[in-house]
């Protein structure tokens, strides 16, 4: 890929923080941003050169943006795979493409993909209505999570059943599962959460590299991250086992661009793959702040054909979603030794991500 030189024109397909940040970073290395967004006003659209607001699959609007665009990128994994292909076959390039929105767009391909390029996951079985949750869940010893296999996000479209909360959730399960299909994961007892940010782009030779920032450890409140820590509490071993996953998957998707990839680390060592974004994360927003290349610097890179930066972490670092009302502690109870980024959100509803904050400590270990 010739690399695109300042001045030219990023596309992003979503408005939220995550475009908002992919823009900015975009703007130090020279380029212009322009964001696609079915909704007014959105976070990214605020700090981006130019916006069409219009549905994704709004044709003639797909074809005036990608006629506007050098490269294109995406910074949520639901926008419709078909988006995708409709600005390709406009002629301007994708990155990463649509197999990786494929691939993650739905819990069961997803899932089965992992298995296939040989990363472990739970045990899981699919549902296509209310009927076989009975026998699927009696199969994970009756202590299970129900998720809907598509646009599930945040713990969003999920129940657990069983555990500590015995089997009250089944009739809620069973009337989720009929109304749409489903994934029934086995409980994983895990010892804690981990994620690897990944970056898979060319080198200074033109070659095709993969980098890969180390894991963070990360907590989750109702499903949504909370935390994230790095260095991580996990062996040498668990750390090799995260990255080689995360590189075996980046080449399986033959993929340009960052991702996030979360992991189970099991109480035996073992780690179990949880799920993938085919994008920059939110479990990687310390980066910007402790590595010599942040997520958003690195992704806009490697679509743009530049070299991948190096991820060298300098120092440990830590980072703290603010949810909701949280950020009614800013500006007055704003730790003078963190560095905040606010999304630009003005409605702070209840769990919806307004801000984080991230915190660099000194050097631990690794
Ligand atoms: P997800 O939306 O699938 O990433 O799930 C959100 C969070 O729910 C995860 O980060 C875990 O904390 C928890 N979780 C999801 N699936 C499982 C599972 N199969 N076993 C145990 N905890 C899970």
């Amino acid at each position: 890929m010739t690399p695109l030189i300042p001045g030219a024109v990023i596309g992003i397909l979503g408005g939220g923080q995550l475009g908002r940040l992919l823009a900015l970073a975009a703007g130090q290395l020279g380029f212009d941003v322009h964001i696609y967004c079915p909704e007014e006003n959105c976070p990214a659209a605020r700090v981006a050169a130019k916006a069409t607001v219009a549905a994704y699959d709004d044709a003639a609007a797909l074809a005036g943006f990608a006629a506007q665009c050098d490269v294109v990128t995406y910074e949520f994994e639901n926008v419709p795979a078909q988006t995708v292909i409709e600005i390709e076959r406009a002629g301007t390039k994708v990155h990463p493409g649509a197999k990786a929105l494929e691939k993650s767009q739905d819990r069961l391909t997803e899932k089965t993909f992992l298995n296939e390029i040989g990363i472990p996951t739970v045990d899981f079985a699919a549902l296509e209505d209310g009927e076989g949750l009975g026998a699927a869940l009696s199969g994970f010893g009756s202590h299970a999570i129900l998720k809907t296999r598509r646009e599930g996000y945040d713990g969003k479209g999920q129940i657990m059943l069983g555990g500590g909360r015995g089997r009250d959730g089944l009739a809620e399960a069973q009337a989720l599962a009929k109304a749409q299909p489903c994934l029934l994961e086995a409980f994983a007892p895990f010892e804690r959460e981990i994620s690897v940010i990944v970056a898979r782009g060319a080198d200074s030779q033109g070659q095709i590299q993969t980098l890969i920032f180390d894991p963070s450890e990360n907590t989750h409140e109702g499903g949504i991250l909370k935390r994230s820590m790095v260095p991580a509490n996990i062996s040498d071993a668990v750390l090799e086992k995260a990255r080689a996953a995360g590189a075996k998957l980046a080449e399986a998707l033959d993929y340009i661009g960052v991702l996030g990839f979360e992991f189970f680390v099991m109480p035996d060592g073992s780690l179990l793959a949880n799920e993938f974004a085919p994008r920059v994360h939110n479990s990687g927003h310390w980066t910007p702040d402790a590595c010599l290349t942040g997520q958003f610097e690195q992704h806009i890179r490697a679509i743009a054909g530049w070299p991948l930066g190096p991820v060298t972490r300098l120092c440990d670092c830590e980072m703290e979603n603010l949810l909701g009302s949280d950020i009614a502690r800013i500006p007055s109870d704003f730790p003078a030794d963190t560095r905040l980024v606010p999304y630009g959100k003005t409605e702070p509803r209840a769990g919806r991500k307004m801000a984080h904050i991230t915190r660099r400590l000194p050097p631990r270990s690794r």
